[in-house]
């Protein structure tokens, strides 16, 4: 755990967050951060999510940060602390739903397909201008967009990436003004992993995702 401390000063002289991404990872790994201080945590798997959450202290903030089908919202949607991969307007509708029946109200990251690779998920501009200008969306009560959240192409070009990262920081300065203008709460920007967080806080991350930095290479992965 020898990173740690260094990956949350770096995260902390940018006042980001460091959400610790735990898959494939054992409790008691999740526990040695813990008991440094730890409390955002990050799963992609729904199943692991739950399993994690039912053995695990109740104060820790889980963070939904994969591909979410809409079936399984129902699952986390009681205790999620914040769902980043929210890539249709189908999730959108079927969070709304869940949250309600849970009585609460849900944050949620937009993600933005910001990578050259077409393998990564995500909504491109045009299509979220889209559907933050309709009807329907405006009619969701029980979600809470805060943010945005993306992936950068997985390249050695360090210049690329820095593109991609700002590309995302200037689309959420554009919604900001054009959609969220009153909302003091959207200002999230979910990027960064272990293999480029610092390029993403100089690009205006203020939420980093890392697991193998902190956790060890995983041995499964998809
Ligand atoms: C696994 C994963 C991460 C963390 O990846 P590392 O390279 O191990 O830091 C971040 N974001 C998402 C969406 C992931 O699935």
């Amino acid at each position: 755990m020898a990173n740690y401390n260094q990956i949350l000063k770096n995260a902390n002289d940018f006042d980001a967050t460091l959400v610790a991404v735990s898959k494939t990872k054992p409790n008691s790994a999740v526990i040695d951060l813990y008991d440094q201080g730890q409390r955002h945590f990050g799963e992609n798997k729904v199943q692991e999510l739950c399993a994690k959450y039912e053995e695990l202290p109740k104060d820790i903030k889980w963070h939904f940060i994969g591909h979410l089908q809409r079936n399984k919202v129902k699952y986390i949607a009681p205790f999620v602390f914040l769902i980043h991969g929210v890539d249709s307007f189908r999730l959108l509708k079927e969070i709304d739903k869940q949250a309600l029946k849970s009585n609460r109200t849900i944050d949620v990251l937009l993600q933005v397909h910001i990578a050259k690779e077409d393998t990564k998920f995500g909504f491109n501009e045009s299509e979220l201008f889209e559907m933050l200008s309709s009807d329907e969306f405006k009619q969701f009560k029980n979600i809470n967009v805060i943010g945005l959240m993306g992936m950068a192409t997985n390249t050695d070009d360090e210049a690329q990436i820095a593109n991609e990262f700002t590309s995302l920081k200037q689309l959420k300065i554009k919604l900001k003004e054009e959609y969220f203008q009153q909302k003091e709460d959207f200002r999230v920007l979910s990027m960064g992993m272990s293999g480029d967080y610092n390029i993403a806080l100089n690009c205006g991350s203020n939420m980093l995702r890392i697991g193998s930095l902190l956790f060890g290479a995983r041995n499964y992965d998809k």
